[in-house]
């Protein structure tokens, strides 16, 4: 549920209608709703409430500080993957004692900078990173709290460019070679082990391959527990997915996945924690843009839109569906028109649908890209020398720009020229 809604006949976010966003704003522009965005992170905290435990945002999701601190004053932890992750969440006035850190590559610097910021447990990925975290640390003067990441080896049965989970990807160490990791770490200086790191994929639409996951954390707890670890902290990860056509089946609700995270590992008494990203986001968000051209193709119609594969990549990324409609509702009879829609850029890729079917829209019209909330802005870049799109906040009757638009000038005097030029 969110709380993009038809009401009087035009879409609003919560209680303002997007048109008046988009008169003051200009299309194309990423607009998110408080209400939403605090809604889903309510569904999962409740959702794990019979076990200790903490949310941790995903925030490469979505990671404008006003949805950081939104979900931060709320009492979200943030689960971050970059120093630059870890400063945002910082400056949003996350503690670092609730921030976890994750990513496959963290370097020296950025574990220097969380160690002496404050983290909650990095969550390692690999032997040689796992030395250079106890490096740091000793140098430092301080312990690292760490957690590994373990590959379970199961099938998220989700996009490929979004699984992670399997022996093939680059992700965490096989978990049939966790004894000896964990081993290593116990000796290693600095480090203090503290529990059992697993995510398999993201977008997952089942809770099968979580319920195949978290059985083998659990059973690797035991072990490890035999083995004389002190394994007082589960990190879950993130993933569960959203939907995003409204005819698709519905994908599993958090309800269900906090049961089945009690059903499966609740017996051992470890704090849980779980890294959702996309299911706080994604349907949080709306992208807003406008049509310029109605275009007649020899076989086709082309709806022309003023926002790009730079703005939102999904479709040209991960071939991502996103329904899209129009922001004037249309009326109840209307026939649907069936069109390609596509951005200004000059690549075949910068299509956001073939052959869909929709209410008719002309030019200059809004449309609205639903569940564009997570991995939009976040992923989006200059291309074509396309600024950076605004994005915006609602709550209730309010509206504020969370992240203006750059000049021109601004993109361009972001260039320095060389002194022989
Ligand atoms: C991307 C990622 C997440 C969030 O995944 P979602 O599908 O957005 O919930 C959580 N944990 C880790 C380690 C990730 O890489």
């Amino acid at each position: 549920m969110d709380h993009f809604l038809y009401r009087n006949g035009s879409l609003h976010a919560e209680d303002v209608p997007v048109s008046e966003i988009a008169a003051a704003v200009g299309a194309p522009f990423y607009l998110y709703s408080t209400a939403t965005l605090l809604r889903h992170f309510q569904l999962f905290d409740d959702a794990l409430e019979p076990m200790p435990h903490l949310v941790c945002y995903a925030m490469k999701a979505a990671s404008n500080q006003a949805i950081l601190k939104t979900l931060g004053d709320a009492g979200a932890g943030m689960d971050v993957v970059s120093g630059g992750e870890y400063l945002r969440a910082k400056a949003a006035g996350v503690a670092g004692e609730k921030i976890v850190f994750s990513g496959v590559g963290k370097t020296r610097d950025e574990v220097r900078l969380a160690l002496t910021g404050g983290i909650r447990q990095f969550n390692v990925e690999s032997e040689p990173e796992m030395r250079v975290i106890s490096e740091v640390a000793v140098s430092l003067g301080v312990d690292a709290p760490i957690t590994i990441r373990v590959n379970p080896d199961v099938d998220a049965k989700t996009h490929a460019k979004i699984a992670t989970g399997k022996s093939e990807n680059k992700f965490g160490i096989p978990i049939s070679r966790a004894r000896e990791v964990y081993a290593e770490a116990a000796k290693l200086p600095g480090l203090k082990v503290i529990g059992i790191d697993v995510h398999i994929g993201s977008q997952l639409t089942e809770l099968a391959p979580f319920e195949a996951a978290y059985l083998k954390v659990a059973e690797l707890t035991e072990i490890l527990r035999a083995d004389g670890h002190d394994i007082t902290r589960l990190d879950l990860g993130g993933g569960l997915g959203i939907p995003y056509t409204r005819s698709n089946e519905a994908p599993p609700l958090p309800t269900d996945y906090g049961a089945l995270i009690q059903r499966t590992v609740g017996h051992l008494g470890c704090e849980i924690e779980i890294e959702p990203g996309r299911l706080i986001a994604g349907n949080a968000g709306i992208l807003v843009s406008r049509v310029i051209y109605v275009k007649e193709g020899e076989d086709r119609r082309f709806l022309i839109l003023d926002a790009a594969m730079n703005d939102l990549i999904r479709p040209a990324m991960y071939d991502a569906y996103h329904d899209i409609i129009p922001v004037q509702e249309p009326a109840a009879a209307t026939e649907p028109a069936t069109y390609d829609i596509v951005g200004p850029v000059c690549e075949s890729g910068d299509t956001f649908a073939k052959g869909r079917e929709m209410p008719p829209v002309g030019e200059g019209d809004l449309v609205a890209f639903r569940s564009a909330g997570a991995y939009g802005a976040v992923m989006s870049s200059e291309y074509n020398t396309r600024p950076l799109i605004p994005e915006v906040m609602v709550h209730g009757d309010q509206f504020a720009v969370i992240r203006p638009r750059p000049t021109f000038d601004e993109i361009i005097n972001r260039d320095t020229l060389p002194a022989w030029l």
